[in-house]
């Protein structure tokens, strides 16, 4: 059994008791009404004509009312129901009264005004009950969709965090991010044996920050660590401190470093700690009060530590840019720990560990995978297994293969295929198009092998051409990018030649090229004409788009400047790829039949072509 408990009251109490006044007033209303008479007010004389007269079947003295119901004859008893006549009593008493109603055989009933005093109680109640229920189930329903912010004050309070007395995760359970194990080997020896790092006087790092792009492992990490230490695992989302009542956040921070330094050695792990730790001032609009009030808690409470607490803060966050420098300054968060996206042999690792947990058949090569998922997250990798688990359990076999891992990447990378169908003239321009991208591909030196093409429509995209790193590439040259400006102005300048028309489908081709030409020139300082200038043009504001959030740091005619040149870039790269396709007619005709025939080619069909 998991040691994961969730911290909260039993609300399930305060549902059953609020369930059952409604039913309760509900049945006593009910009740009530079923079986009662319509009343009418009356003058007492009337009643007594209507004792007299032998129309009434029983009379009800109440306190100081006499009620008298009409009988009904048989007559008119289907249509009409009788009324009961209502007249408050004379001052001046009847002394005949009583006599006149014996005698006519009438009975008499008296009643006590304690008897209603529980159904009045409750049915003026009745009310209140929803209203009260009423705002109490919407509060927390909007708390629910708010994320869990928001809880009105009378409500009380809710610790929001959660407590795995063990985790059984271990460094063995995270692939690759070596040099984050060892940063963090430190954190385990001190959580393992605080009183030897105690006797030595040395200060240990108490907060750490995972720092990485969405997906690489951070949290698994910090599990990793409180499990190989063996201590309990204290975890919540910065965004889940935020709350729409100020001073919420700032008392759960006390709460949860209260019961971490009760339970010590411990870790707290802190997810999205941007969402609270921002640098003060940046957003639009105001009400950050409960963030500042949030973040200086946790700044307290860390400054708070004596050297004998040994409770570690573990933080994780994919902007660390954005962070206020209180939170970094030693004593704090003073360490880093990076997490990033995982190259191939790290890749091919975790496909390892998560692919044991699946029936894998013996043809599939995870470092084969591992190669055709440059860029990939380790949680997207998990993905990745999980919908080869899925297509296999969906076609019903026995075992998971390549087509299953294959089909399952393309998913990840680019969405389910589209069930429409295009019409065959769209298909011819679709397969026109990638055959562009692809002949530019192949035969350009700088560029990563085509491994695969296809028009079946996936996601957004009406095809796709695949193309493979030999390796992981983590810095390009002006040739590479040369050529991939080049394979992108492949589709267009295919449609071009080939059917003498052009369509919308290059848009994002285009953006992208001009993209990275923009980077060569502004940013990468590769145009000779331009020279050896780096703006950070891409480097938009977190929070604020980039137009209105900071002026561009050049002048108008540095900007004009930028601006030919990347158009100079284009429009060489124009005239190379249509030279090159030209000069390779037959070869694009040739691969653009075949796959417009076969809809997919792979590595092997697409070298038959070439070679
Ligand atoms: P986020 O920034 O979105 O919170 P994260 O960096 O905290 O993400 P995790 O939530 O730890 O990432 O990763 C999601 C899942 O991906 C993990 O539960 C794990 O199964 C898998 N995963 C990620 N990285 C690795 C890895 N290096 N080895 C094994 N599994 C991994």
């Amino acid at each position: 059994m998991s040691a994961k408990e969730k911290i909260k009251p039993n609300k399930t109490l305060a549902l059953w008791l609020f369930l059952f006044l409604i039913a309760l007033s509900v049945s006593s209303y009910l009740g009530k009404t079923g079986q009662e008479l319509k009343e009418k007010k009356v003058a007492y004389s009337e009643i007594i004509k209507a004792i007299e007269s032998g129309q009434v079947s029983s009379v009800t003295f109440k306190e100081k009312v006499i009620m008298a119901q009409e009988r009904v004859s048989s007559a008119d008893s289907e249509n009409s129901k009788p009324f009961i006549l209502i007249s408050p009593l004379p001052q001046i008493e009847n002394p005949n009264l009583l006599n006149m109603i014996q005698s006519r055989g009438i009975e008499i009933k008296a009643k006590n005004e304690e008897n209603e005093t529980w159904t009045r109680v409750l049915i003026s109640f009745l009310p209140w009950i929803f209203i009260i229920g009423f705002f109490y189930f919407s509060s927390r329903s909007l708390n629910k969709k708010m994320g869990g912010m928001g809880r009105p004050p009378f409500m009380g309070e809710d610790k929001k965090f959660e407590l795995e007395k063990s985790t059984n995760v271990t460094f063995d359970d995270v692939a690759g991010s070596q040099n984050a194990k060892t940063d963090l080997h430190e954190i385990v020896d001190f959580l393992k044996t605080p009183e030897h790092f105690n006797e030595m006087g040395a200060q240990l790092p108490r907060g750490v920050l995972m720092v990485g792009p969405p997906g690489t492992g951070k949290t698994l990490m910090a599990k990793a660590v409180a499990g190989e230490a063996g201590v309990p695992f204290f975890s919540l989302s910065g965004s889940e401190f935020i709350e729409l009542y100020v001073g919420m956040g700032a008392s759960r921070v006390r709460k949860l470093f209260k019961e971490a330094k009760e339970k010590a050695p411990s870790i707290i792990f802190i997810d999205e700690i941007d969402s609270i730790g921002r640098s003060r001032g940046t957003g639009l609009g105001g009400g950050h009060d409960e963030r500042e009030q949030t973040l200086n808690q946790i700044l307290a409470e860390m400054d708070g530590f004596s050297t004998g607490e040994s409770v570690v803060v573990l933080a994780a966050t994919n902007r660390p840019d954005v962070l206020d420098s209180a939170l970094t300054r030693p004593g704090r968060f003073d360490r880093q720990v990076v997490m990033d996206l995982p190259m191939v042999k790290s890749r091919a690792a975790i496909l390892e560990i998560h692919a044991k947990k699946i029936p894998v058949d013996k043809n599939v090569n995870l470092e084969d995978i591992a190669k055709s998922t440059p860029g990939f997250s380790g949680a997207e990798l998990k993905n990745l297994v999980n919908e080869a688990a899925l297509l296999a359990a969906r076609e019903k076999q026995k075992t998971v293969n390549a087509h299953h891992f294959s089909e399952a990447r393309d998913k990840v990378l680019m969405g389910n295929p589209r069930d429409e169908h295009l019409s065959q003239e769209q298909k011819r321009v679709v397969a026109v198009h990638e055959s562009g991208h692809a002949v530019v591909a192949i035969l350009s030196p700088h560029s990563n092998p085509v491994t695969k093409i296809t028009i079946i429509p996936r996601g957004r995209a009406l095809g796709f051409t695949e193309q493979t790193p030999k390796e992981d590439q983590v810095n390009h040259s002006k040739s590479y990018l040369l050529t991939q400006i080049a394979i992108l102005l492949g589709g267009r300048m295919a449609e071009r030649l080939l059917i003498g028309d052009i369509t919308t489908g290059a848009q994002d081709d285009l953006k992208r090229a001009t993209k990275i030409a923009r980077n060569m020139v502004a940013n990468f300082g590769m145009s000779d004409s331009f020279g050896l200038t780096s703006y950070d043009l891409d480097n938009t504001h977190p929070f604020l788009g980039k137009e209105i959030s900071r002026p561009n740091d050049f002048s108008e005619e540095t900007a004009k400047k930028i601006d030919d040149e990347v158009h100079s870039i284009l429009k060489e790269r124009e005239t190379f790829v249509m030279n090159l396709l030209e000069e390779n007619k037959s070869k694009l005709e040739e691969l653009s039949d075949k796959l417009f025939n076969s809809e997919t080619l792979d590595k092997e069909e697409i070298a038959k072509i070439f070679n």
